[in-house]
């Protein structure tokens, strides 16, 4: 595996994390200051130079739409796998759609994660799902739940959390859960349940990509709200030249499909919706490389 080139350049884009004054993962925004030459505040001199610089902007705008909870064929599934645009599916391992959505997913384009159950600080413990990470488990213990979930969903380019407040402010086990993730060529979405989360500290600190959700999309079930959401996502895109949001299936997980389609129709030609993937190469320099295991080969 070539992994020494990428290593070098996340390790440089982490130490110049290290040095901004911006929280140290909220990374995106930091990283894509480069790629803002037009957003930079220096007006065009002419109405040519406008315009160019307004196109020149327009290709820099993209959003990954990160979709939690697949694996369990809940409401909004079919919805999402047939969406017009690039989505990034997040599927719990370990359920009864886990692998038949990570195929649809892949076949279609999308980038796969794997949704990894993490226990919260509140919360039912039943919501869960099989396979969870809870604060109770040894070092080895963590590490087998992690190479386990990655093992059960195929294509999987990265990991992001499923819950896990309160794990992702636990450096013991958030470092296992990194360290495996690295050693399997994947990297670490976090879902931002917490916003005291270590994880992003963590990732610079291991020469991984801190990357991190921006925006929840459907944390109140109203499409206006969800509507809303989608332009604060643009709205962050103009700004910072990127934004990672995260949608769910689930039982208003239709709605949350029907705005995510209809916003998205009214925001082309604006951003570009891309995968999470693609932010994570443009930005850190990191190249997915995932080692798969022998029961998916
Ligand atoms: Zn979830």
């Amino acid at each position: 595996m070539k992994t020494s080139n990428w290593r070098k350049r996340v390790m440089a884009a982490g130490l110049v994390l290290l040095l901004a004054a911006a929280p140290a993962f909220d990374a995106s925004a930091h990283g894509s200051a480069g790629l803002q030459g037009p957003d930079s505040g220096i007006p065009p001199e002419n109405k040519e130079g406008r315009k160019a610089a307004k196109q020149s902007a327009n290709k820099e705008k993209k959003v990954a739409v990160i979709i939690d909870d697949f694996g369990n064929g809940q409401g909004g599934t079919e919805e999402m796998l047939s969406m017009p645009i690039k989505l990034t599916v997040a599927i719990m391992p370990f359920l009864p759609t886990t692998k038949s959505d990570a195929e649809q997913a892949h076949k279609k384009g999308f980038d796969v994660l794997v949704h990894m159950p993490m226990e919260p600080k509140h919360g039912n413990p039943k919501w869960l799902g099989p396979g969870a990470i809870t604060s109770d488990m040894t070092d080895e213990e963590v590490r087998q739940k992690v190479e386990e979930a990655i093992d059960d969903v195929p294509h999987a380019i990265g990991m992001n959390n499923h819950m896990g407040s309160k794990i992702t402010g636990d450096e013991r086990i958030m470092s296992i859960v990194l360290k495996v993730c690295q050693e399997r060529g994947l990297f670490f979405v976090d879902s931002k349940t917490n916003y005291h989360s270590i994880v992003g500290k963590l990732a610079v600190n291991m020469g991984m990509p801190p990357v991190a959700n921006h925006i929840f999309l459907d944390d109140r079930h109203t499409i206006s709200h969800i509507t809303g959401q989608m332009k604060a996502v643009e709205a962050r895109a103009r700004e910072y030249g990127n934004c990672v949001t995260i949608g769910h299936v689930g039982t208003q997980g239709q709605k949350t499909a029907a705005a995510i389609k209809s916003s998205a129709a009214e925001m082309q030609g604006r951003v570009t919706f891309v995968g999470i993937s693609d932010l994570v190469r443009d930005i850190w320099g990191w190249h997915p490389a995932p080692i798969l295991p022998s029961n998916n080969n």
